[in-house]
């Protein structure tokens, strides 16, 4: 089965520009049998962009590689050390949402459309390579997508200058939204109940042993009773 993951369009997106420094001297390009697609390797990860968009602007791709080169070997560091080493990165003008991952597949495809209308918005990579990284058996997908946006929020390279952060919960909300929403929650926890604790949820959904006896394992409290400890003070 194909576990896909979907990211949410950011709500603030701030036309600010971006500089990223590329360090193309530690970068050996390739041009093989498919012309859409280079292969770039680094350290012993490789990435395969397939532009199969009008033609995404060089800079774009470059930072969007940089933040990748960035990112994914912090992640397999910190997170998973057994994760895939070949990643396929799609530029899809067929595909009209913002991006998704497959991680099976060891693939991420990105809306040529929505890239083309946020080229700072980098962090997209972020999200998405962290589902290659998590490739869990199984949901729930609240916490599958709370963690890839925890990611974002500690990992993130360019999220202030896209104006992306994680906000204080609403009214009548729920964890079960997922993202930010989950995100937050998980920042509070790590800061006010138990640090380290994204790791462990990490470990045990990609073990499959997660369940909701985790929380009460962990901290003493059940999700829910986190959630509402939370809401009541949810300053970070
Ligand atoms: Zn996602």
């Amino acid at each position: 089965m194909q576990l896909k993951f979907y990211k949410k369009t950011p709500l603030l997106l701030l036309p600010v520009l971006l500089c990223m420094g590329f360090r193309s001297n530690h970068i050996s390009r390739e041009t093989g049998a498919n012309p859409l697609a280079d292969t770039i390797r680094q350290k012993g990860i490789t990435l395969i962009v397939e532009d199969r968009s009008e033609g995404m602007d060089n800079l774009q791709k470059q930072a969007l590689i940089h933040t990748f080169f960035t990112n994914y070997s912090r992640f397999i560091k910190t997170f998973n050390s057994k994760a895939t080493r070949t990643i396929l990165f799609k530029i899809d003008s067929g595909y009209t949402g913002v991006a998704y991952a497959d991680a099976k597949l060891g693939m991420v495809c990105y809306g040529a459309d929505y890239m083309k209308k946020h080229p700072k918005d980098v962090d997209v990579v972020t999200h998405e390579v962290m589902h290659i990284i998590q490739n869990y058996p199984s949901g729930p997908g609240w916490v599958t997508e709370g963690i890839a946006d925890y990611v974002r929020h500690v990992y993130g390279v360019n999220n202030a200058a896209t104006g992306w952060a994680l906000r204080s919960p609403r009214p009548g909300e729920s964890y079960t939204n997922g993202y930010g929403t989950a995100a937050r929650l998980f920042a509070w926890i790590e800061l006010r109940v138990k640090k380290g604790i994204v790791k462990k949820l990490d470990a045990a959904m990609r073990s499959g042993t997660y369940t909701n006896d985790f929380w009460v394992k962990e901290t003493g409290k059940d999700i829910d009773l986190l959630w509402k400890d939370y809401i009541n003070k949810p300053e970070l």
